[in-house]
């Protein structure tokens, strides 16, 4: 039996070793932290099918000096971690190129268009179907300029198959009634879903692994010995030394390291996030809504009403802000004039993100028995299955008929 040990037990790690069960490895998972408070457990809960388009669309790299000026504004990156983010910016601008820019587009399209099919499966196995709630989403404007300028994005989504239809304000507020009197336009993405907590399903999916036989161990990875036809070994920082056949990185944000022991070249940073959790909202809420200018969105979660985004550049190690969270519930109250509370469990995590938005899900382009499935940056909840399939399907050498180049970890040698 194939030994497969994968590092990381966040979304996508928990799903690589779910597809590497169900093609009878012998799974290992190794965590620093495995339950601990990880990107994977405190996202917003999207199942964001839509999101189809690069953060780098054409014109956007010149609009993030502005952003920049301001400290608690929607994108921001921290003066002292500036120099060091020079070579991402430059592939992000790099990939904001038009021909660039649709080759990427049409590489989500290709990962997000197929995510039930392989993240159903998953979650009825499980059993955790009933917390996906398929609702759709609803995204909206607040200006005439905000929509006619996002117009075109959305039509070369609907061209690759995202099921979108436009509503107008009372359309939307027909749908949502919490909504006040500033939503001009919407969006309706009958595709999209949420969950009812992103940490119940990394929790429940953890334990139904473990009872199925996976291993999950405690300890964190220090160095990695790899041998084309042999074993790997792998230390941790504690001393231990395992031994497997083939080594998944799924480590998140901590990936771009571990691949560096390796040899191995990427670009990931990380893009990290705020949100509030609001128990006694006073909104009630049917599906996620998306604040498009504002670039926040707000999940009704089992644990409470979830108010999320923002965007700061500024390494792993720098401490978080959490004005920021607290700007975004401000955010919030001007758009749902019920909110009956304010102050919520703030939270912050590192997004892995790539210049081009596209995760890095590929055989190792030196060592034959490694592989990577990290860089998922907004989107590691939605792709998480497919991601898991993909690279059950590298492992064991299965012809998926999909084409992985867009994802090789190759694009950043
Ligand atoms: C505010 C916010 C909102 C988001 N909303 C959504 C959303 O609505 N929908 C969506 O699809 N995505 C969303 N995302 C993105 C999504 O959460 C991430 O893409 C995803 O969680 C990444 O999962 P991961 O498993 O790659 O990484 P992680 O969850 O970060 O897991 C990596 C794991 O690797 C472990 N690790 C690292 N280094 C080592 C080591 N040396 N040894 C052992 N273990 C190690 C860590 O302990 C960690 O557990 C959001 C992100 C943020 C920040």
């Amino acid at each position: 039996m194939k030994k497969v040990t994968v590092v990381g037990a966040g979304i996508i790690g928990l799903s690589v070793a779910y597809y590497l069960y169900k093609e009878g490895a012998q799974v290992t998972i190794i965590d620093r932290d495995p339950a601990g408070d990880k990107t994977s457990f405190g996202n917003a809960g999207s199942i964001a099918v839509m999101e189809v388009n690069p953060a780098a669309v054409p014109g956007v790299f010149w609009k993030v000096p502005g952003w920049m000026l301001d400290p608690l504004g929607p994108l921001s990156v921290r003066p002292s971690y500036a120099l060091k983010l020079l070579p991402w910016l430059y592939r992000f601008y790099k990939a904001g190129k038009q021909k660039e820019s649709l080759r990427i587009h049409r590489a989500l399209s290709a990962l997000n268009l197929r995510v039930y099919d392989d993240l159903l499966p998953m979650l009825e196995e499980a059993r955790l179907t009933d917390k996906l709630h398929r609702n759709g989403a609803l995204i909206v404007y607040e200006s005439d300029a905000g929509f006619e300028a996002d117009k075109p994005t959305w039509e070369m989504r609907k061209k690759a198959g995202v099921e979108m239809q436009y509503l107008s304000a009372n359309e939307a507020r027909t749908l949502e009634p919490a909504l006040g009197e500033r939503v001009r336009h919407a969006v309706f993405a009958s595709q999209a879903a949420y969950v009812s907590d992103p940490k119940v399903i990394v929790d429940e999916l953890r334990q139904w692994l473990t009872q199925q036989g996976v291993k999950v161990i405690q300890g964190e990875v220090q160095n990695l010995h790899v041998a084309d036809h042999g074993v790997q070994q792998i230390k941790l920082t504690d001393g231990r030394v395992f031994s497997t056949d083939d080594v998944v990185i799924a480590a998140g944000v901590w990936s771009k390291s571990l691949a560096h022991l390796l040899g191995e070249k990427s670009c990931v940073e990380s893009e990290r996030g705020y949100n509030t959790t609001i128990q006694q909202s006073g909104i009630t809420l049917s599906r996620e809504v998306i604040f498009a200018e504002r670039k926040f969105v707000v999940t009704p979660l089992s644990c409470g009403l979830r108010i999320g985004g923002a965007a700061e550049f500024g390494g792993i190690e720098n401490k978080p802000n959490y004005k920021r969270s607290a700007v975004l519930t401000k955010l919030a109250k001007m758009y749902l004039p019920t909110l009956k509370n304010t102050e919520g469990i703030a939270w912050a995590g590192h997004r892995p993100s790539t210049p081009d938005s596209l995760p890095v899900i590929s055989r190792s382009g030196l060592h034959q028995h490694v592989f990577y499935a990290f860089g998922h940056g907004h989107l590691g909840l939605t792709q998480s299955a497919t991601t898991g399939r993909l690279i059950a399907d590298l492992v064991f050498e299965k012809n998926a008929n999909f084409d992985l180049s867009p994802y090789s970890i190759s694009r950043f040698s």
